[in-house]
């Protein structure tokens, strides 16, 4: 069931969560599916409830900084990234940026998939901190919906993928950034963005410098024998409509068909193919925040009309075009239908 967000309703969500029940709940990037961080049971519902394998790890997200050490063990980075950490949480928490540090005993195994390292976030949007607060103070919450699928940026977007199984969803409006988290990982001999996201490279390299990131080291990511972040593997974030990616002058040539819809990054983009039908714009102007907030949603309008493709136009790899063509990407390559757990 859907309830907007009120004391009320918060309270009675976190209880949920206390009582080792799932809710879910706004954030700043997407829905998250929430649970107790640090219990089993409820770890074990999320992945459940989401068809989520268990190798892909949670993150588990706090609402006060002092709750880091709750979680992760600083003392075990070496002294350049402890400060390192110490400064992008200073800079960029709350908001949309996961660190990959060194766990604490007192996270499950099934948080981090038997990893020696946990991903903590510190979200922005008011109503996930409350609820966290509330709580347990560091809550697991993956995205609110079934693994693979598209991203819930909306309360019906949950719903629509999971108001069969789950008692409580938090509305708080549409999602303000609209892609998920930038993962970091903080515990190679380098800093390095594990997934991009809701944090441009360009705010993290003008503190860390260059970084190297999954388009410079592939292979060694997303090599068969360990999953470096299993959010990288393709056929993700995909809608139940084949889709496409295509450059910018690709898509401006191509026919137009009325059993298929297009989706543009810019309103200049989209005059320069000039034709009727099933069409979304990101940003009119060629904004990456902007195309970013509104990215999913569209895919969800798009996907509902049940047409035979969604053709995207890949957004320039600027700023926030970075998480977006990883999405789009990632789609393209088609549900990856996994094991159950
Ligand atoms: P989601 O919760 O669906 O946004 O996905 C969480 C992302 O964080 C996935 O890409 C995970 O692979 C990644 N992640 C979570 N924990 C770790 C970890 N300990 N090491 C590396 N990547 C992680
Ligand atoms: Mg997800």
């Amino acid at each position: 069931m859907i309830y907007p967000v009120t004391e009320e309703s918060l309270r009675l969500a976190a209880a949920a969560i206390r009582a080792g029940e799932l809710a879910a709940f706004p954030t700043e990037t997407v829905y998250g599916l929430g649970g107790d961080a640090f219990n089993p049971r409820a770890l074990a519902k999320i992945f459940q409830v989401k068809g989520r394998p268990r190798f892909d790890p949670l993150i588990v997200h706090i609402a006060r900084l002092e709750s880091l050490e709750d979680v992760a063990d600083l003392s075990a980075l070496g002294p350049q990234a402890r400060e390192h950490a110490a400064r992008l949480a200073a800079e960029f928490w709350p908001g949309p940026l996961t660190l990959v540090l060194p766990k604490r005993a007192s996270v499950p195994d099934l948080a981090t998939s038997g990893l020696a390292t946990v991903a903590v976030r510190f979200p922005s949007h008011p109503a996930a901190r409350e609820l966290i607060r509330l709580s347990t103070g560091a809550v697991a919450a993956p995205s609110a919906n079934r693994f693979g699928c598209l991203s819930p940026t909306r309360a019906e977007h949950v719903a629509e993928q999971l108001g069969d199984r789950l008692g409580i969803i938090l509305d708080g409006g549409p999602a303000a950034v609209g892609v998920e988290s930038t993962v970091l990982d903080m515990t190679a001999a380098r800093p390095r963005i594990l997934r991009p996201g809701g944090l441009s490279r360009a705010r993290l390299e003008a503190l860390l410098g260059p970084l190297p990131g999954p388009g410079e080291t592939p292979g060694e990511l997303c090599s068969p024998g360990e999953l470096r972040s299993p959010g990288l593997l393709p056929g993700h974030y995909a809608p139940r409509t084949p889709l496409c990616l295509h450059g910018r002058r690709e898509m401006a040539a191509l026919p137009y068909r009325e059993d298929e819809a297009y989706l543009f990054f810019s309103r200049s983009s989209r005059e320069s193919w000039g034709m009727p039908g099933a069409v979304e714009v990101l940003s009119d102007a060629g904004d990456s925040v902007e195309a970013a907030a509104n990215l999913f949603d569209a895919l969800h309008r798009l996907d509902r009309l049940g047409l035979r493709r969604i053709h995207a136009e890949a957004a320039p790899p600027e700023l926030l075009g970075e998480a977006i063509n990883d999405r789009l990407g990632r789609a393209a390559a088609g549900v990856l239908k996994p094991a159950l757990p």
